[in-house]
């Protein structure tokens, strides 16, 4: 895909969809609320609001469905946004103008904007209301069609549609930053928070030369426990093993999933006698007692720096040649380097 105007990485199109597809049932309920208020309206002011109201739900549903189907979709996002926009902007031109008492719901699609399309997004974003609400003023002589209790209401729609808007944003926002280092399965640490702490590690070893160990561990035969027993029973051997370990562990020892059925330990302090005795634990734990009903056993691989700084990338591909070793030599068993 090609970087766009809107999107200038794939990162930004990425969240994009992503944020989208979360802000769907929010946004309908938003809208939802202030589509009560333009029925709301029907009896003050005729059939205008209920055209008003299918036109604004017809364009919505089509453009929502094709924004998915075309190479650029922020521009489909886009014109949706902007429409719904517009579509507000004539509820409050057809309510009395810049004196509407429903002026605030030009607020609501607003809240979505930031989260979606980034600065640029932002700042065309608000240039947009600007203008609407300044041709609003100079073109539509103000009235009071709707009785006065529709100030009120329309002031506590927007409240509402805000707050379950920006409530959406904030829990999608908790949920990305919780996925980006927590393996959705087991709840181990991922690879990512694996670089994040060894990096962390490095730098403090520097400063207090102390040692730090890494055990590479891996399920043995794992496919086969998948090919014979289902993908499911798999699960749910992948998920006794991070618990076995975990719970040998001590509190300042980190259990990273780096793969389908591979773990990393780090061991802050640790040299490779410490840990190779670990790793052996960890072997033990595992093998003593079937998982479902399944023998399983694991294999690992030790390494420690010999102090002060380090590469991450090294100590890992140390441990993992190890754990290479302990899977040539039959498996179930412990290998330092
Ligand atoms: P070895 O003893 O040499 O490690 O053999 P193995 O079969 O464990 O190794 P291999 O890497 O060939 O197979 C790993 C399998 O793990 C393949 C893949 O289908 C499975 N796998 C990866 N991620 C998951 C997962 O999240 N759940 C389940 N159930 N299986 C997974
Ligand atoms: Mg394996
Ligand atoms: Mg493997």
């Amino acid at each position: 895909m090609e970087p766009t105007w809107l999107c200038p990485d794939l990162a930004a199109r990425d969240r994009l969809l992503d944020m989208d597809e979360r802000l769907r049932r929010p946004r309908a309920a938003a809208f939802g609320l202030l589509g009560a208020g333009v029925l709301a309206a029907v009896p003050h002011l005729g059939w205008r609001p209920l055209v008003l109201l299918a036109g604004a739900i017809v364009v919505l549903v089509v453009a929502s469905l094709a924004a998915k189907r075309v190479r650029t979709p922020e521009y489909g996002f886009a014109l949706s946004w902007a429409f719904s926009q517009v579509m507000l902007a004539i509820a409050v031109a057809l309510t009395g103008g810049i004196e509407s008492y429903v002026l605030s719901w030009l607020i609501v699609p607003l809240v979505t904007v930031p989260a979606r399309f980034g600065a640029r997004g932002v700042v065309a974003a608000v240039g947009f209301v600007t203008v609407l609400v300044l041709v609003i003023a100079v073109a539509v002589e103000p009235s009071h069609p709707l009785p006065q209790w529709y100030a009120t209401t329309g002031f506590l729609s927007t409240l509402a549609g805000v707050s379950i808007l920006s409530f959406a944003l904030m829990r999608s926002d908790v949920d990305h930053r919780t996925e980006a280092v927590l393996d959705g399965l087991t709840g181990m640490l991922n690879r990512r928070a694996l670089s994040e702490r060894l990096e962390e590690l490095r730098a403090q070893a520097g400063f207090t030369g102390q040692t730090v160990a890494a055990i590479a561990a891996d399920i043995d035969h794992f496919k086969r426990i998948n090919d014979e027993h289902g993908h499911a029973r798999g699960d749910t051997v992948l998920v006794e093993v991070a618990h076995r370990l975990r719970t040998r562990l001590r509190a300042f020892d980190l259990a990273y999933r780096v793969g389908g059925e591979e773990f990393v330990v780090l061991l802050p302090g640790a040299g490779v006698a410490e840990a190779t005795a670990l790793a052996a634990e960890l072997r033990d734990t595992i093998a003593a007692e079937p998982i479902d009903g399944l023998p399983v056993t694991m294999s690992f691989g030790v390494s420690a720096t010999s102090g002060g700084t380090f590469v991450g990338a090294e100590l890992l591909a140390e441990a993992d040649a190890a754990l290479y070793v302990a899977k040539a030599r039959g498996r179930d068993r412990v290998i330092a380097a």
